[in-house]
């Protein structure tokens, strides 16, 4: 196991500085959230910086708040890709569609860029990895590939590694258990957080991420520790990210910043149990299996299309 911290967790803040507390906190890596100063300085800078301060970047998130030129998948998922190369990044981050299906036309373009993604990382050691959606209203659960086992069959299908994010299990119909034993062998990346009603004032959906999903570990109502032991005993190699909000974390004021991050290793450190060997990159299936190579994922993505009737045949 390895300890990340999700750059998005302190948005605002420089990346030196990021990656200082980072360091000091006892993370080994970061999962890079795409933020101006990423565009601005570009991958190659940020691969450095990191370098300096003996941080890796495991994984490449995409912006989130908005930012001009990354709202749709097409232009989203090649710079999100040309960025994880230049930053060497193993993994690119991407949730499902906010699409009813992915046959409307929303649901359509992420498919085509999931495609163009596929070949583009083809012989990288970049690879994309989905992660599953979280709940704040009702309607969420209408999109596509927003039940755990219909997001497993699609990764099943693609051979695409996957992200656990333990508060969006939670707002789903599994429980974290449930949520676990279904996306278990193909996990990745573990993006933790607790998860807590806020008080009534404040409970509106749109302040949830930040309010409700996301809080410290050990501070909500999800078995954490219990779960962290059953990822230790399951021999779970990969990183754990921290993705706390930055209002858990009273970003306004840097050293309790640093007590709650310092809190957060403590947490995992004590909870996650059972010494690990062998590092584990890439998920299991890839391990034992031959891979598919780039061409099979995309004739199985086409079948994909094919069964919701996308592409007429010729
Ligand atoms: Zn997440």
């Amino acid at each position: 196991m390895e300890l990340s911290l999700s750059t998005g967790c302190i948005y605002i803040y420089p990346l030196r500085f990021t990656f200082s507390i980072a360091r000091e906190s006892g993370f080994a890596g970061v999962e890079l959230v795409v933020a101006p100063e990423v565009e601005l300085r570009a991958g190659r800078y940020v691969r450095r910086l990191a370098k300096s301060y003996g941080l890796t970047i495991f994984s490449l998130h995409p912006p989130i708040l908005p930012l001009p030129g990354w709202s749709d998948y097409r232009t989203i998922v090649p710079r999100l890709i040309d960025l994880a190369l230049e930053a060497g990044a193993g993994y690119v981050v991407l949730h499902p569609p906010n699409a009813r299906s992915l046959a409307d036309d929303r649901g359509r373009r992420y498919v085509e860029a999931l495609r163009e993604g596929l070949q583009r990382t083809e012989g990288t050691d970049v690879r994309i990895a989905l992660e599953n959606r979280a709940f704040f209203r009702p309607r969420d659960r209408g999109y596509v590939l927003s039940d755990l086992r219909e997001l497993r069959a699609f990764a099943d299908e693609l051979d695409l590694p996957l992200i656990l994010d333990t508060s969006h299990a939670a707002t789903s119909s599994y429980s974290l258990a449930e949520a676990y034993h279904i996306l278990a062998d193909r996990l990745v990346n573990i993006h933790l957080s607790d998860l807590r009603s806020p008080p009534w004032p404040l409970d509106i959906s749109y302040l949830h991420t930040y309010l409700k999903h996301h809080q410290m570990p050990g501070d909500g109502q999800l078995p954490l520790a219990d779960f962290l032991s059953h990822l230790a005993a399951d021999g779970y190699c990969g990183p754990i990210t921290l993705e706390i909000s930055p209002i858990a974390l009273r970003i306004w004021w840097p050293p309790s910043v640093k007590r709650q991050l310092a809190r957060c290793v403590a947490y995992v450190r004590r909870a996650f149990r059972v010494p690990c060997s062998n590092k584990r990159q890439r998920p299991p299936t890839t391990e034992l299996l031959p891979p598919l190579t780039s061409n099979d994922r995309v004739l199985a993505l086409e079948f994909e299309l094919h069964r919701h009737n996308l592409l007429s045949p010729d």
